[in-house]
């Protein structure tokens, strides 16, 4: 194949820095592409999706590499590689940022950061906000200003036959609400428009309880963080303590559960707030004080570098029941490997200020996202991760609200596509229709077009 007529740097296997091009965050995804373009601007992204069109090669899209299931790579295929396009401009007047793909969280956080503002998004700072954004976004200001896609304002879109178009709530509306939510499936976005928020420094970090005390905590838990005002966020996880500083020693490898807590309202309050939380246990760790809200973003991302084995699964939660909490805290206590997890990610608060029809995520009325993850560093514990992951996630299941969110699914198939949809998976195959009506776009989870 001559790929002459592709601007941007066009690596193939080949080239010395093949293996390095098509190393993803995920090491268990091991896809072998016949050429990844490195697109440097949006002419770049066009001239790709052309020259795979019309030479009918399958293509995929990257921006941070993060994907679960590997969705950023397609073997034999074109890669799309969006990582060196992270330009970031931020208008402290406006509020607002204009980012392109291939920004990570942590370079997104850094420049909003210094001028007090933050954008609702991820955890964890290596995230691509490409694929982030159009799954959805959930993060530490979920409850504060809803989902990541609550905070788009439009987008650039290059499509399938090549046109570059722009979405926004007026230009191409049906696709900027496909967007939101609906994934990699209606083109590629080559720059997003973000509204920011208020936020500098927050009241935050890891709290951990004896595993023998996990009912009580995540009943605690349910109860207070119901009521509680959408300042205050805390997701809920089963792990094992890492064994390094800045740990106590006496808790390295210990099997705990823990909620780490991020508080944005008024500094002078946040003793206040966290008073019965404190006085609940009490904490055998209480990591909780004032920090920059990019230390909150980065904070795990030293314990969780590219290159391990990760298998995911995951739930909508709408209530936690005793008997769910049991099984929570039966897989929660026999975690096979240190980096191994569970969190339930808070989709409350501002989150459930927006309807289901709005935007294409579909999921509202869920309390939380539950992920269930499986990672070791050593490959020769895929297996064992993998197992306690699908045990645990089918023992679940009949206390999940069916369907998932799609930034973490695996490759599980069209019906689960179709859950994680629900009442919305019919308008975004009218949209797919509309602006894919080929599937171009179907390395992703796959919203299929009518046909
Ligand atoms: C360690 C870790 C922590 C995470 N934490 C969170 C979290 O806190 N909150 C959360 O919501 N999710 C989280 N996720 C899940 C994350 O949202 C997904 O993995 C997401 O796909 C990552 O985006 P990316 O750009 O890095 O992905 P990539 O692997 O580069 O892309 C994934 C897919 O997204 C689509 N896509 C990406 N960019 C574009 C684009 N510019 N145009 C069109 N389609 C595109 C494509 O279909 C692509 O295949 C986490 C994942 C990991 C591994």
């Amino acid at each position: 194949m001559n790929y002459q007529n592709l601007s941007g740097e066009v690596i193939t296997p080949q080239n010395t820095d093949y293996d390095e091009a098509r190393a993803i965050y995920n090491a268990m995804i091991d896809k072998k592409p016949a050429v990844i373009v490195k697109c440097k601007n949006t002419q770049d992204v066009v001239n790709a999706v052309n020259y795979a069109r019309k030479n009918n090669i399958e293509v995929s899209i990257r921006s941070g590499g993060h994907n679960g299931a590997g969705l950023a790579l397609v073997d034999d295929g074109l890669v799309i590689d969006l990582s060196q396009m992270n330009d970031i401009t931020v208008n402290p007047n406006t509020k607002t940022a204009i980012v392109e793909p291939g920004n990570t969280l942590a370079n997104l956080d850094a420049a909003t950061h210094e001028h007090g503002l933050a954008l609702p998004s991820g955890i964890i700072g290596t995230t691509g906000i490409g694929g982030i954004t159009l799954g959805g976004g959930l993060g530490y200001l979920s409850r504060k200003a809803g989902l990541t896609i609550d905070n788009l304002l439009e987008c650039e879109v290059v499509l399938a036959n090549g046109e570059i178009v722009t979405a926004n709530k007026d230009i191409n509306s049906d696709l900027f609400w496909a967007l939101r939510g609906g994934g990699g499936n209606f083109g590629v976005v080559t720059s997003f428009k973000f509204n920011l928020i208020d936020v500098k420094n927050v009241y935050a970090g890891p709290m951990f309880w004896p595993i023998e005390q996990a009912r009580e905590a995540m009943e605690f838990y349910d109860k207070f963080t119901k009521n509680a005002s959408n300042d205050l966020y805390g997701f809920f996880a089963f792990l094992i303590v890492p064994p390094a500083a800045p740990f106590p020693e006496h808790l390295w490898n210990q099997n705990v559960c823990g909620i780490v807590w991020n508080y944005t309202g008024p500094i002078e309050k946040a003793e206040e707030v966290f008073k019965p939380i404190r006085e609940f246990g009490p904490p055998v760790l209480d990591f909780v004080s004032e920090i920059p809200m990019t230390a909150l973003n980065t904070m795990f991302d030293a314990l969780y570098p590219p290159g391990m084995q990760w298998y995911w699964k995951a739930h909508y939660i709408k209530e936690l029941t005793p008997e769910s909490i049991k099984i929570n805290i039966e897989h929660g206590s026999k975690i096979p490997t240190m980096h191994t997890t569970t969190h339930l990610y808070p989709v409350d608060g501002a989150c459930h200020e927006v309807s289901n029809s709005e935007t294409a995520w579909a999921n509202r009325e869920a309390r939380w996202a539950q992920v269930i993850v499986g990672v070791d560093p050593n490959p020769d514990k895929a297996d064992e991760v993998t197992n306690w992951c699908k045990t645990y996630f089918d023992a679940l299941i009949p206390h999940a609200m069916g369907g998932a969110y799609v930034n973490f699914m695996m490759n599980e198939g069209q019906e689960r596509i179709k859950a994680a949809y629900k009442n919305n998976y019919e308008k975004l195959v009218i949209v797919k229709t509309k602006y894919d009506p080929n599937n171009f776009f179907h390395i992703n989870q796959n919203i299929k077009p009518k046909g």
